[in-house]
């Protein structure tokens, strides 16, 4: 078997992937015309097309204006995960959704909340990937607003719904911005991370730790400005859920993932895993992430075997379920590895 395929192959947990970002063009076309919604252009190829993460987030937006009923949320939540299974052996995954994205224009919680359980059922049913749903703060809101947000959250709360996340562009809005809506997620028993040091300095990753609460960081790259912050995160074994191919489009430079920092995290002995983050919405999904992100930095089979274990741990999963999901991932593991080309080059 030649490297790509194995790399498309191995099992895979996702823990960071936005419900909203996995929504295909030619879908979100056809629910604009349903919802006599204009996009800004006909050309479903060109819809996602953009450079910046201020550009990303209006087509973020925009693509969501068309989720209106809860049919809408079934249909694409279940497509986000046939995509998963069928271009990277998605077995198992923890999802972002933005519920104020889609409260503030009208639709209920409730029918967001029911839309996505109904598509993750049907998808479990069809193609036996699980996923849980994590509510995530959008940073740009006001802080009561992430607070009544969260009180909706705990008083309809599927199995499902097991945590809450925060993101949005990081630099004008600070994690503290948000601790009431933390505290009270704790309460309730979510359990919580946060997108940090995406693109802001390392003390966020501080902030999130010691004054939110968090358990994981999503993303997280700027930690290595702070060589006492990777210290403590390499001691705490912090679990960071890495995205190659947004990151790149949105800061660094996307037709080269040599320079990527999540190559200097995996050299430095961080907890990292990899995600598809949006992955409709910049032309990647999850299998290709590996794919690119593996060849660019040259990491050997067995580094791919700790990445997706890495995954498995990181998971909101109970200790049992996560030793089953341990056991049958690494029979998995094995069983591709013995049928790859050798000598495995990156
Ligand atoms: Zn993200």
């Amino acid at each position: 078997m030649e490297y790509g395929e194995f790399l498309r192959r191995v099992p895979k947990v996702e823990l960071h992937c936005h419900f909203e970002g996995t929504v295909r063009a030619a879908t979100a076309a056809d629910l604009a015309r349903k919802h006599d919604i204009a996009l800004p252009t006909d050309d479903v190829e060109k819809l996602y097309d953009y450079d910046s993460i201020y550009e990303f987030l209006k087509i973020f937006a925009l693509v969501s204006s068309a989720l209106i009923d809860q049919e809408d949320f079934a249909r694409t939540s279940y497509e986000s995960l046939e995509d998963g299974v069928k271009l990277g052996n998605l077995k198992y995954r923890e999802m972002f959704f933005n519920p104020t994205l889609h409260t503030s224009r009208g639709v209920p919680y409730k029918t967001v909340v029911d839309g996505l359980v109904d598509g993750i059922h049907a998808a479990e049913k069809d193609f036996g990937v699980r996923c849980r749903l994590i509510a995530d703060v959008y940073r740009q809101d006001p802080p009561e607003q992430a607070r009544e947000m969260v009180e909706q959250v705990l008083e309809h709360r599927p199995d499902e719904l097991i945590g809450l996340g925060m993101d949005g562009a990081e630099a004008p809005d600070p994690p503290e911005k948000f601790v009431d809506a933390y505290r009270l997620a704790k309460q309730g028993g979510l359990r919580l991370t946060a997108h940090a040091c995406e693109d802001a300095p390392a003390k966020n990753i501080t902030t999130c730790l010691d004054v939110l609460g968090i358990e994981r960081i999503d993303h997280g790259y700027h930690v290595l400005g702070d060589d006492a912050v990777v210290q403590r995160c390499l001691d705490e074994g912090l679990t960071f859920t890495v995205c190659p191919t947004a990151t790149a489009v949105c800061y660094f430079d996307p037709d080269d993932l040599t320079k990527h920092p999540i190559r200097e995290m995996a050299e430095r002995g961080l907890k990292i895993m990899l995600n598809s983050d949006d992955p409709t919405m910049f032309h990647t999904d999850i299998g290709s992430e590996y794919d690119r992100m593996t060849r660019a930095a040259g990491w050997p089979p067995e580094r791919i075997r700790e990445f997706v274990l890495n995954g498995v741990d990181g998971a909101w999963l109970s200790d049992d379920e996560k030793r089953t999901m341990r056991k049958a991932f690494e029979q998995e593991l094995d069983e591709l590895q013995a049928q790859l080309d050798q000598p495995a080059r990156a």
